[in-house]
């Protein structure tokens, strides 16, 4: 099994191979085929299974195919992270599984100037990482809009939870397309999660590594 078998195209291939990884995960060979078709899904994995990756590629895929451009302060894909480094090692990843696919990437997290994260995004991005506290802050101040979103990743669900950030989760949900895909990670299933992954996901493959 590799990674054209399960639908990938040659550019995303390429990148992979230069980075030396020739055989999918287990979270990679149930989740890419399911994603590519642009179904939601909730995913039950932890942290170095390859579930970046089971994300980053497909999506990168889609919003090559689809090929819309994207408008100054838009973004097309946004994925939220608990925390700055998972935020920004989620951006490195995507821009190394973009490199052959032309994707714009930027992060957006505290702790760094707002200015740098407005000049970042004042062209639009293809692909926006960003933690949830800044991301208001910069919806609020118009630097940032999420009406041409088209994917939304949320990553480890549980700890988003647990540092507090369901308010803002809702909120900025709430300002999204309603036409979407969707996917939800997180390690950990209690009740608090699956309720707001009904609320957020519309008939989703689940996935469970
Ligand atoms: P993650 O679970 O996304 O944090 O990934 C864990 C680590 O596995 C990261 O360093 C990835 O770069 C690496 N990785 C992801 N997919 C593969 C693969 N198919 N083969 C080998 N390494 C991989």
């Amino acid at each position: 099994m590799t990674f054209a078998h399960l639908g990938l195209d040659e550019p995303l291939v390429r990148a992979l191979e230069a980075k030396g990884y020739t055989t999918p995960t287990p979270i990679q060979k149930q989740s890419i085929p399911t994603l590519l078709e642009g179904r939601d899904l909730l995913g039950i994995a932890q942290t170095g299974t390859g579930k970046t990756a089971a994300f980053v590629l497909p999506s990168i895929q889609r919003l090559t195919n689809e090929g819309k451009k994207v408008l100054p302060t838009h973004c097309r894909m946004l994925v939220l992270a608990p925390t700055r480094e998972l935020a920004s090692q989620i951006a490195d990843s995507a821009r190394d599984y973009g490199r052959f696919s032309k994707m714009s990437v930027a992060t957006v997290f505290g702790g760094t100037s707002i200015n740098k994260n407005r000049q970042d995004m004042a062209r639009g991005v293809d692909i926006l990482v960003a933690t949830p506290g800044r991301l208001l802050d910069l919806i609020e101040q118009r630097f940032v809009s999420l009406a041409m979103l088209e994917i939304l990743v949320l990553d480890e669900a549980d700890q988003m939870l647990d540092l507090g950030f369901i308010h803002a989760l809702r909120k900025i949900v709430r300002m999204l397309p309603k036409q979407r895909q969707t996917l939800f990670f997180s390690a950990t299933m209690p009740n608090a999660i699956r309720e707001l992954a009904d609320q957020f996901l519309k008939d989703p493959a689940t996935v469970k590594v």
